[in-house]
Formats: structure tokens, sequence, C-alpha cells
């Protein structure tokens, strides 16, 4: 794992978004930049891009859950996994995050490997699959076209991703997945990301306290590609939870 020292506080920027107390709003780690947590809306249409790709999906695919994909876990985790956006055919099916396709393969059994899943297969939300101090979140909660959400998607699905990133506790770690991630989540801490570079291995202490650990996807692609291997994702997993555990 490549350690890297604490970046300088962020620079102001305004918050975009309404506060939303039941959210994790008002916890007095939010910097003066960050967005302010939202309240995830499940039937949010606030992308008109990823909203008609949706209304498509549902006539296309009728049984698919086709809608704005919620977080999945405990409410209050130590370890919050953010992943990039629903797949057509897992999270989007399925209406759980990374359940039901490729992606969610490496993840869940790597997750159940270090104790913070009950299950190493997730392929049904009825699967009895439960979360341990865990929650997995994405960055934008719509599938986007060609898995691609557009940048200004990406902002603004920010409030959402805000909410979770409140949510984790004290001394707990953000482990994105892949640079857009990375970038977004920085983003809605009001951090700059040039401060906190993304690469696999990646680690960054936050000013906050928490720490931000940084890995390639986890996308059928990458896996199958080799650009990133089960030991090199068993790694970054295995240093949350050594970092969880005071080790
Ligand atoms: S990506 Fe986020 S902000 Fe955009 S429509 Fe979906 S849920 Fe709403």
């Amino acid at each position: 794992m490549k350690r890297v020292p604490p970046a300088p506080r962020p620079r102001a920027r305004r918050a975009t978004r309404t506060a939303d107390s039941a959210s994790g709003a008002g916890t007095g780690r939010r910097g003066a930049g960050a967005v302010a947590p939202e309240r995830f809306d499940p039937g949010c249409t606030r992308c008109p891009r990823l909203a008609a790709f949706l209304a498509a999906a549902r006539v296309s695919h009728p049984g698919y859950h086709a809608r704005p994909v919620p977080a999945f876990g405990v409410a209050r985790p130590g370890l919050l996994v953010i992943g990039l956006a629903p797949g057509f055919h897992g999270a989007n099916r399925t209406g759980r995050p990374f359940t039901g396709d490729y992606a969610g393969v490496l993840l869940y059994a790597t997750l159940h490997a270090h104790g913070f899943a009950s299950r190493a297969v997730a392929d049904d939300p009825a699967d009895g699959l439960e979360l341990h101090d865990c929650r997995i979140t994405n960055a934008a909660r719509c599938v986007p076209p060609a898995n691609k959400p557009l940048p200004a998607e990406v902002r603004s699905c920010a409030g959402y991703l805000a909410a979770d990133l409140a949510a984790v506790r004290e001394g707990g770690v953000l482990l994105v997945l892949g640079r857009v991630s990375h970038e977004a989540t920085l983003r809605a801490l009001g951090l700059r990301p040039r401060d906190f570079p993304f690469a696999h291995g990646a680690e960054h202490s936050l000013p906050d306290g928490r720490r931000l650990l940084a890995s390639y996807h986890c996308s059928r692609y990458n896996t199958q590609t080799g650009v990133l291997t089960p030991a090199m994702f068993d790694a970054v997993v295995g240093r949350a939870r050594d970092l969880l555990d005071g080790r």
C-alpha cells in the first residue's frame, strides 16, 4: 500500500444542496466546501438523460428494477465502499448494488473474506446476504449508457453520496473503486482531487481523521484483463480491515 501524507485543508466551496439532518448532516465533520447530505429519493429523475434511459429500460426489460439504486448495508458503517454506478444487468436489474453481475463477484467474495459480508456470493436481494460494519453505494445511482455517467450526472448525485459519507463513523474508511468514484468522493467532501491523487492502493488521511483507500474498479473488464487481480483487491480490503481493527 502506498501511504500518502495528509493533504492541506480544502479551499472553501459553497454547499450545493439542502442539508438533511436525518441523512447524517449535522455531524460537524463537513468542510466548508462540502456538498450537503441529501435524503435519497428512490424516484429521482434529476438527470434527464438517465431518467430517459431508465424509462426505456423499464419497457425493454419489464422485470428489471430500472430505477435509482439505493445504498446497501448498515446505517453507520466503519467501511463505506463507493462504486461508480449500477450495472445494467446487475444492480439495475436486482435493485441492490453489485448484485447479480460480474462486478459483484470479486467485491462480495473479498468483503466476505475479511468479515464485512455474511456471504461470498451476491446474486439476488433475497439471498439473505448481510453486510457487517459496511455499506456499499455508488457515485451515480442510475445506470448510465455504456457504464459512463457524465460529470454533470455525478455532480447531480453528490448529495446522496454525501449522505452516505456523513454516515461513516469516526475513524472509518472510505474505499473508492476507480478514479471517477475517487474524485466524486473528494468533491462531495469539499476536497480537491489533486491533493489526494488516485492510484491503486493509495491511502490518504483525510482532514476529518477518516482514511481514504483507492482501488481500481472491480469491473469485469479490469478483472478479466488482469488490471485488477484478486490479490491486489484483497490487499486493499485487508488494509481496510486492519485500519478498522487498529492495526
Ligand atoms: S444519477 Fe442520481 S441525481 Fe441523477 S437521476 Fe439518478 S439518482 Fe437522481
